[in-house]
């Protein structure tokens, strides 16, 4: 209970704490460069992509990783800096970010791990519709891996696949009419 009172404190913070991103809710091309990896880094497989902007007293993605990939250095409300060569892309860290802010992309397969927070859940086997950070759909996903343990604590990793040139577009999905059960 208190760790899910703490999740929400933060992400309200996340909310509330930029009022220019907040308005917008959408990263610019110019924000989205300074948190892409490498291009040599994304040809070697599975990478974490942290799509954090807001300067706001938050570390749990700290304690996460089990590699020690993201720091943040100096103060608490400084940005999280990611070394994206020791990042395995095991995705662990996604559902302890408060602001659904980090993803596990795979430009050889295709494949994202992304966090969802609503429900239904979709089951693996299902096709979703892939959405981009407008929240508009731009192709079909297939899921591959859904992991909504206690571990995920309500946040479920979803593992979907999608067209390879769509990995840096697709950061949601929508559970379509069809798989309402
Ligand atoms: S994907 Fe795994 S190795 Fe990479 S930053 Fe997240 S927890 Fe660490
Ligand atoms: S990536 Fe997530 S957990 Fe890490 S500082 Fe940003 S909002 Fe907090």
């Amino acid at each position: 209970m208190q760790r899910e009172m703490l999740k929400r404190v933060q992400h309200d913070s996340v909310v509330q704490h930029d009022s220019k991103l907040t308005a917008s809710g959408i990263p610019t091309q110019e924000d989205l460069e300074k948190v892409t990896p490498p291009p040599e880094r994304l040809d070697k497989g599975p990478c974490v992509i942290v799509e954090c902007f807001q300067k706001i007293p938050c570390d749990p993605c700290v304690d996460a990783c089990p590699k020690g990939v993201i720091t943040i250095q100096g103060n608490i409300n400084n940005l999280p800096v990611v070394d994206y060569e020791k990042c395995t892309g095991c995705g662990v860290c996604i559902s302890a970010c408060p602001g659904l802010a980090i993803f596990v992309i795979d430009k050889k397969t295709g494949i994202v791990m992304l966090p969802y927070e609503f429900i239904p859940v979709p089951e693996k086997g299902d096709t979703v519709d892939g959405l981009n950070r407008k929240g508009e759909k731009v192709c079909d996903a297939e899921v591959v891996k859904v992991l909504n343990t206690k571990k995920q604590d309500r946040t479920a990793i979803i593992h979907i696949r999608i067209p390879r040139n769509l990995v840096m577009e697709v950061r949601n999905i929508r559970v379509t009419v069809g798989l309402l059960r």
